[in-house]
């Protein structure tokens, strides 16, 4: 009774729930192989609930007992829940079952973790801890009497009592079962208080294991102490509990859980020191701090109805985090950080077999959604609308929205509604940003007569499975102009396009002006616009929208890549003239110049070849980078001492934006400069640093040139105590590879006393190091494609989600040459063809089989 047969739910059969609970009472009497879940919950029929059935959800439990209103029942069991013949009146439930929290491995539901007892709740898994309507619509008031002999016991909301031996928590607002929490085990925590803007005091805690970990806490501390003053301050939201608590947990699937009031958070995403974390750990524990905490309001006051509606919190919530970074660090480099993760990931699965749209209208297996479309295409639509109603506007359908809907379970359409009401405007074109799958082209064409220019746009949707047609979405189109001296003689101004084809016109201007179109990435589209390597390296030196400045500099260096691939180009001096300009102008922000220098991933080539009709060869496209670095590192070769030199910091370490930017460039240029001292200033550098970032840099540095055997050993001896640092280490070596040693030197690690298959951290370590290598993994011998099959057939039994999502990395395939389609495609087929596959499998191979 393992594996429910898969079923395809679709958006549009949704029905509201036959009945509603009014409170849970939940007792756990905790034991690692027979924790003990007595259940007491209140039910009332759904007055607008269209069917009477009494379903409840679960998984994976032992059935003990059942009672309705305290007369014992035999209800009808099944793989997938409990039915029964219940009254059409309010009436209370009582079930005790039994469940195995140690040989959990698939780290939903209740499990333990190196000791501590967890849960993973979103989106399906509290099923797994009792029968319930596991449903976001359902929402109610939760009291829970945790009962094990471990000194710290936790659930959501405010402790009501505790003694040896027992605590008791309530939480106060209604909230679906996917946001339930618990923890228990020996912890220590990091202690704070945050008092809100209207006067309550909230006690803070960040808990770990003792042992190591305790000196990792004050940064996760301080990120959440920033992310509730501006979630006051920028959107009017205070904090509604006395009591937030954060757990890091070492086995965990995704980043971070939202849990109200009990944040439970990937120790990766959370702890923090200078000397085990990099300043990109920092920037990003700040971002999934915040995330989670800016749930409270996007997510948990106002949830979702159903989980086609999952955008609603995440892509908002998302879109609020990535705010939030702008405003701690800099506006301009997180928009480029943004933009780039979004090239990379969503742009990637749009443009592949396991395209979908943000809202997505059928799926199997809701954990296969928790994608880049979902989340980071997600937030971009909101940026759009943001951009579209004016800042002011977007104030006001905020307010609106969490006036409206707090305690809801809410849809895209109740979200759409609170802009349409404040604004007037008709949204029924622009919500097809969630209806329709694929990444818009735009093709630019200009003309100039007569002191007027002109923009003709036209913007096409290719096709995504299951949609064949495609029609005009709503596009912000920020446009500036500039003239030959590089003045603005058009301020940016955002074109409203709507239709398939549309031509803009501004008049009065004295000569031609160059245009910077899509500034600041006004709208996730690919832009095909011919303009000359001259435009570009124009528009690299002048454009003011800083956004559009580095994307001219990342498009000159793509076609570069490309016709070195293509035509055997050598790299043209004007680029590299352009280059040296940025990197040596001191009046940029370092960060900002270490992003211009960083060229494309082969990953990003690949992709672009692919685009332009090419067949992508991996190991030429490693060749062509390798040569273009070592162009870049001869032509700045008289610089690169100098600004190495420029971007030491003085002083002990802090991970703010400015010394981390100069770290950035301090390690992109130790990077170019290792291709000619064979390494020595690297090995320098990782020989005195005091941080991870340093350290790190200067491994990573030595490794690209094939050196740094004996600093891995270091590393590893130094290290080798500290999970976090470790996987580091591990992910570096794969993922540096060379080309042909890559599945080998995967393989070797999965031999290591501390590999852990059923650790997702580190089992994404060595094979999201692997796949990241794009020379290694797809290298024409096969053998990174079987080795990763091979793990993962091992791994589904143990973690079906962790295994699903990784899966992901075959999603290119039908780009490659017959040779290596053929080799991925008896991969996926000899996965798809293992017995007892998981649904969450099974779905991800037979979408990306297509
Ligand atoms: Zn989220």
């Amino acid at each position: 009774m393992k594996n429910p047969a898969p079923q395809t739910i679709y958006l549009s059969d949704y029905t509201p729930p036959a009945y509603l609970v009014d409170s849970v009472h939940l007792t756990f009497k905790l034991g690692a192989t027979d924790t003990r879940v007595i259940s007491r919950i209140a039910f009332r029929p759904n007055p607008d609930a269209t069917s009477k059935e009494f379903f409840l959800h679960g998984q994976d439990l032992r059935f003990v007992s059942a009672m309705i209103d305290g007369a014992p029942i035999t209800p009808d069991l099944s793989a997938e829940g409990l039915r029964y013949d219940a009254p059409d009146a309010p009436f209370v439930f009582e079930a005790e079952v039994e469940i195995s929290p140690s040989t959990n491995t698939s780290l939903e539901g209740l499990y333990m973790s190196n000791g501590m007892y967890c849960t993973q709740c979103e989106a399906e898994g509290f099923r797994k801890i009792t029968y319930y309507p596991d449903r976001p619509d359902v929402m109610a008031v939760f009291t829970v009497r945790i009962e094990g002999d471990l000194p710290v016991l936790l659930s959501n909301g405010n402790p009501v009592a505790q003694d040896e031996g027992w605590a008791e928590w309530h939480d106060p607002w209604p909230k679906p079962a996917y946001l339930f929490a618990l923890i228990a085990g020996d912890l220590v925590a990091l202690s704070d208080t945050f008092t809100t803007r209207s006067g309550r005091k909230v006690d803070l805690n960040i808990w770990v294991r003792p042992g190591g970990d305790e000196a990792k806490r004050a940064f996760g501390m301080d990120a959440l102490k920033k992310s509730m003053a501006w979630d006051e301050e920028i959107y009017g939201r205070e904090y509604d509990l006395d009591l937030f608590n954060i757990v890091a947990v070492d086995d965990f699937n995704m980043g971070a859980m939202e849990n109200k009031g009990l944040n439970i958070f990937n120790a990766s995403a959370v702890l923090a020191s200078p000397e085990t974390a990099t300043d990109a750990d920092f920037e990003r524990i700040e971002a999934i701090i915040a995330h989670e905490y800016f749930h409270n309001w996007t997510g948990n006051r106002i949830t979702c109805r159903d989980w086609f509606q999952l955008c609603l919190k995440e892509g908002l919530t998302v879109f609020r985090d990535q705010q939030f970074t702008g405003d701690m660090r800099s506006h301009a480099v997180t928009r480029i950080d943004d933009a780039m993760v979004l090239r990379a990931h969503q742009f990637r699965e749009d443009n592949g077999p396991l395209a979908h749209p943000v809202r997505p209208d059928s799926f199997v297996e809701i954990n296969n959604f928790y994608t880049a479309t979902v989340y980071e295409k997600g937030a971009e639509v909101i940026g759009m609308l943001k951009l579209l109603v004016g800042d002011a506007d977007y104030a006001k359908a905020l307010d609106l929205y969490f006036d409206r809907h707090d305690g809801d379970a809410a849809t895209i359409e109740d979200w759409l509604r609170v802009f349409e009401d404040v604004t007037g405007r008709d949204l029924s074109q622009f919500a097809r940003w969630y209806s329709q799958a694929g990444t818009p082209r735009l093709t630019v064409h200009e003309s100039y007569a007569d002191g007027t220019y002109q923009l003709h746009l036209r913007q096409e949707t290719p096709p995504t499975p299951g949609q064949e047609t495609k029609e005009p979405l709503v596009l912000p189109i920020a446009v500036g102009l500039l003239n030959e001296n590089g003045a603005e003689v058009v301020p940016t101004t955002v074109l409203e396009m709507t239709q398939a084809e549309q031509t803009f016109s501004f008049g009065g201007l004295s000569s031609k002006p160059t245009a910077s179109i899509l500034r600041n990435f006004s709208a996730p589209v690919i832009v095909k616009h011919d303009k000359t390597n001259a435009e570009r390296a124009f528009l690299l030196a002048h454009d003011t929208d800083p956004f559009n400045r580095w994307d001219a500099g990342r498009t000159l260096a793509q076609d570069l890549l490309m016709r070195m691939v293509c035509d055997n180009a050598t790299p043209d001096t004007g680029f590299l003239d352009g280059l040296a300009a940025v990197l040596r102008d001191d009046t940029l922000d370092p960060a900002f110049r270490a992003l211009v220098l960083r060229l494309p991933s082969e990953e990003d080539t690949a992709q672009a070849l692919f685009d332009a009709g090419h067949t992508p060869d991996p190991a030429v496209i490693n060749d062509v980078h390798e040569t273009l670095k070592l162009h870049i590192a001869q032509h700045l070769q008289d610089t690169l001492p100098r600004i190495y030199a420029d971007m030491s910091v003085d002083g002990p370490y802090t991970p703010d934006a400015e010394p981390a930017g100069k770290r950035a460039l301090g390690n992109a240029v130790l990077a170019l400069q290792s291709k000619l001292d064979g390494g020595k200033a690297a090995a320098q550098q990782f020989a005195s640093a005091d941080n991870m970032t340093q350290q790190l840099g200067a491994l990573r540095a030595l490794l690209q040139i094939a050196k740094g055997a004996h600093e891995l050993a270091a590393f590893e001896a130094q290290w080798g105590h500290d999970r976090l640092v470790m996987d580091k280490w591990f992910a570096l070596q794969v993922s540096l590879a060379p080309a042909d040693q890559a599945a080998a030197t995967a393989e070797k690690l999965t031999a290591h006393p501390d590999f852990d298959i059923k650790n997702p951290n580190r089992f994404r370590a060595v094979f999201g190091g692997l796949r990241g290598n794009t020379a290694g993994f797809h290298h024409r011998s096969g053998a990174g494609y079987d080795l990763l099959a091979d793990w993962l057939i091992k791994l589904d039994p143990l973690n079906p989600q962790t295994t699903a999502r990784m899966t992901t990395a075959f999603d290119t395939w039908k780009h490659y040459d017959t040779e290596r389609q053929t080799k991925i495609r008896e991969a996926l087929e000899r996965i798809a063809g293992t017995s007892g596959l998981s649904g969450d499998t099974h779905e991800m191979v037979t979408r990306l089989l297509g």
